[in-house]
C-alpha cells in the first residue's frame, strides 16, 4: 500500500508573524491520518522558527531547494546537511520555477536529487511539461527526459524512498488544473517508466500531483489510482483550504 503525501510549497511567501499564525491555525485543526504524510516546504531562513512550532506535531517540514554541493565556496547555496540539521525531512528539487528562473538543467536537478539523498532528506522531484510542449504532443518525451536524468545519473534505487511530483507548468499558479484523467495518464506513464527499470520500485513509488490543487478538486484528483497526493502552492497558504486538502487525502480510496 503506497502512502499519500500532502506537501505545501510556500514559495517566496513567508514572514515571522505570518508563519506563526498560519502554522498555529494549521495545528489547531490538523489530525494524523494513517498512511498519510503532511509537510510544508518553507524558505530556508525560517527553518528554525518552523521547527520550533511544528516539532512533535503531525506536520513535517522541508526546504524548496538544495545545493548540489555539500560544502565549500558556493556563495548563497544551502546544503542538504544544513536542512537536515534543522530537522527538515523533505526538499523540493527541480521545481519548474527553478528550472525556468534559475536555469536548472536536468543534470543539475539530478545532482541536487543526489545531494538530498546524501543528506538523508526525502527529495520531492518535480517534473512537468509546458503548455507549448503539451500542445506539440511531446509531454511524454519531456517527462521521460526529466525522469531519466535521475534514473540514468543516479540509478533507479535513488528514487527508492523519494517522492516524484508531476507538475504541469501550465497548471502552476494559473488556476487551471489538469483534469483527473490527464493527471492519471501522466502518473501511470511515470510509474511505468520507473517500473521498466525496477518493477517493484515503480509500484511503490509515491507520485503526487501539483498545479492549482484546491479543496474543491483535491478529492477527485486523489481518487485516481496513481495519484498519491499533492504538492500544493497557493492553497497551502490558507490553513482551512490546506486542511481540507489534507482531509481529502485521508478519505481517498486505498491503492496497492
Ligand atoms: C507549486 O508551486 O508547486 C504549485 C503546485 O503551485 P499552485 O498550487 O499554486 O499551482
Amino acid at each position: 500500500m503506497r502512502s499519500r503525501y500532502v506537501v505545501g510549497n510556500w514559495k517566496l511567501n513567508a514572514s515571522l508573524p505570518g508563519n506563526e499564525s498560519l502554522l498555529k491555525a494549521l495545528l489547531s485543526g490538523v489530525e494524523s491520518q494513517p498512511g498519510c504524510h503532511l509537510a510544508v516546504c518553507v524558505p530556508a531562513p525560517y527553518f528554525a522558527q518552523v521547527r520550533s512550532l511544528l516539532v512533535g506535531s503531525p506536520v513535517a517540514w522541508g526546504g524548496q531547494d538544495v545545493s548540489r554541493f555539500d560544502k565549500g565556496a558556493y556563495t548563497g547555496d544551502v546544503a542538504g546537511g544544513m536542512l537536515a540539521e534543522f530537522g527538515c525531512r523533505y526538499v523540493i528539487v527541480g521545481h519548474s520555477e527553478r528550472r525556468a528562473l534559475a536555469g536548472e538543467s536536468d543534470a543539475v536537478v539530478a545532482e541536487k536529487h543526489a545531494a538530498a539523498r546524501r543528506a538523508g532528506l526525502v527529495p520531492i522531484l518535480c517534473v512537468g511539461e509546458t503548455l507549448e510542449e503539451r500542445q506539440r504532443g511531446v509531454t511524454e518525451q519531456v517527462l521521460a527526459r526529466q525522469l531519466d536524468a535521475v534514473l540514468d545519473g543516479q540509478g533507479p534505487q535513488s528514487l527508492d524512498g523519494a517522492v516524484v511530483a508531476y507538475e504541469p507548468v501550465w497548471a502552476i499558479g494559473t488556476g487551471r488544473t489538469a483534469t483527473s484523467e490527464q493527471a492519471q495518464a501522466v502518473h501511470a506513464f511515470l510509474r511505468a517508466r520507473v517500473g521498466e527499470r525496477d518493477a517493484a520500485l515503480g509500484a511503490r513509488l509515491p507520485i503526487i500531483y501539483g498545479g492549482s490543487v484546491k479543496a474543491g478538486n483535491a478529492a477527485e484528483l486523489f481518487a485516481m489510482p496513481d495519484v498519491d497526493g499533492g504538492l500544493i502552492g497557493g492553497a497551502s497558504l490558507v490553513a482551512d483550504e490546506f486542511l481540507a486538502i489534507w482531509r481529502a487525502a485521508g478519505l481517498a480510496p486505498g491503492r496497492n
